[in-house]
């Protein structure tokens, strides 16, 4: 599948690459000093989430070493007109503490014609009216992001997690800088101790379904890292023995993202597939300290998964070369002819339009089957039912047909077919069904 990555946005929207520079602040956080709680969020080092941000100094001191840091990335030879970056205030609360003071540090980017944007990490407990109406006009003049912290919108583990607020806080700011006019990009934790694949996926459902869509996403896996609450609760559940905390494995993870890219709206921006917790500090997973092979990894995962719907794992099997037309049937055959040849393709079933719709006359709009007025879509789900299969969840194709061969009845066949035209052609039989694929 592909999806909305953060360099495709940036390069379409500055016609360049364009790169981060870690800033600081200055900023602590009311989670820490009592305004708001204390102890920090659970799982939040004592280096605020910005391990890797520039030590404070002032602003001019930090862009120019941050500037140093990462000029090597640009192509050589790159002019320094052609080089441009985002100001990233990252670790703590970037919009809690002295506005005044803020406000003048905000603006002082103003002076950098090469960064095209600022983008400011906060909780969405700490934006006042006065900060929103600063950003707002700041926003006129160079691209203004917030990063907002949001983790879960499970209520119970934002409580667990010491997180100090609750989706309907998020939800507040959320409007409220949506209504300003202001860029929105959320943070989400998945594998938070208590957290199931339903609740991980529970989350991103919530975020897709805001009005308007979020601009953007960074999905966090969850690092257990020594100094924080959550490293002592980790260690002491493995001492007592108990289920505090699924460390999630790589392919788990790999999956995991997967599906929370497949129900994400497809104009927001993908910031963020997995972070990197500082080496010394990171307990677990183990397997998140090499990022390179776990970005690799995770990316041809994700390029590997194809949506299918459920009533195609019929129409592949029993598949002869015809169809209702010859860019359909050119696009079916080769899609065929990719199952057959690798059976371990993974398939994210669906009950809407996949890769095979996609080049069907009858498909409208890209989401509606003209074809018995998208009764398909009821087709899908009670055959997933009868074989026992669930929408949303990745399959290999050898899997599907393994399932179809045990469930796939006579009677669950002519129950789904019946009403389709190639059915009552003669064209699809049951007993043509390759159950030994
Ligand atoms: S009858 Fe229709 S739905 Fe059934 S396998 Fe054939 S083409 Fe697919
Ligand atoms: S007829 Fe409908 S369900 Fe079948 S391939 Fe075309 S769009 Fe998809």
């Amino acid at each position: 599948m592909k999806y909305n990555t953060l360099s495709d946005y940036l390069k379409n929207k500055y016609g360049c690459k364009v790169y981060k520079l870690s800033l600081q602040s200055g900023c602590t956080c009311p989670n820490r000093d009592g305004t708001k709680g204390y102890g920090g969020c659970k799982f939040c080092s004592e280096g605020g989430s910005g391990d890797f941000a520039a030590r404070l100094s002032d602003i001019d001191t930090q862009i120019k070493e941050a500037k140093e840091k990462i000029d090597s990335k640009f192509p050589k030879g790159t002019k320094e007109e052609n080089k441009k970056y985002i100001a990233y205030f990252q670790s703590f609360t970037n919009t809690y503490g002295d506005e005044e003071r803020l406000q003048k540090l905000y603006k002082s980017i103003l002076s950098y014609p090469e960064i095209v944007a600022i983008s400011i990490g906060t909780r969405p407990d700490c934006i006042s009216d006065n900060m929103l109406c600063f950003l707002k006009e700041l926003n006129k003049h160079i691209d203004v992001w917030i990063e907002l912290g949001f983790q879960s919108a499970n209520d119970n583990t934002i409580r667990n997690m010491n997180i100090g607020y609750d989706r309907s806080v998020f939800e507040d700011t959320y409007k409220r800088l949506k209504d300003a006019g202001i860029t929105v990009i959320v943070h989400v934790i998945l594998g938070l101790p208590g957290e199931c694949k339903e609740d991980m996926l529970y989350t991103i459902k919530y975020l897709a379904g805001l009005n308007p869509h979020i601009d953007g996403i960074k999905l966090q896996l969850l690092h257990v890292l020594k100094n924080t609450k959550l490293y002592e609760e980790y260690m002491e559940s493995l001492e007592k023995n108990e289920d505090y905390l699924h460390v999630l494995t790589l392919d788990e993870y790999c999956k995991i993202v997967t599906k929370c890219l497949m129900l994400l709206p497809s104009d927001t921006v993908v910031h963020r597939i997995t972070g990197d917790g500082p080496k010394s500090l990171l307990v677990e997973p183990k397997w998140s300290a090499d990022k390179k092979n776990v970005l690799n990894k995770m990316r041809s995962y994700i390029s590997d998964v194809q949506k299918f719907r459920v009533h195609h794992i019929m129409c592949t099997n029993l598949y002869r070369g015809m169809g209702y037309d010859g860019d359909f049937a050119k696009n079916m055959t080769k899609i065929v002819r990719e199952l057959r040849n690798n059976p371990d393709k993974k398939l994210y079933l669906v009950n809407d339009p996949d890769c095979i719709c996609e080049r069907c006359p009858n498909l409208k709009d890209g989401k509606f089957c003209t074809n018995g007025d998208n009764n398909v879509r009821t087709k899908d789900t009670l055959l997933a039912d009868a074989l026992d299969l669930e929408i949303g969840e990745i399959y290999t194709y050898r899997e599907l047909m393994a399932i179809a061969k045990v469930k796939l009845t006579r009677d669950v066949f002519e129950n789904s077919c019946k009403n389709c035209n190639w059915y009552k052609q003669g064209a699809c039989r049951y007993e043509d069904f390759k159950f030994d694929n």
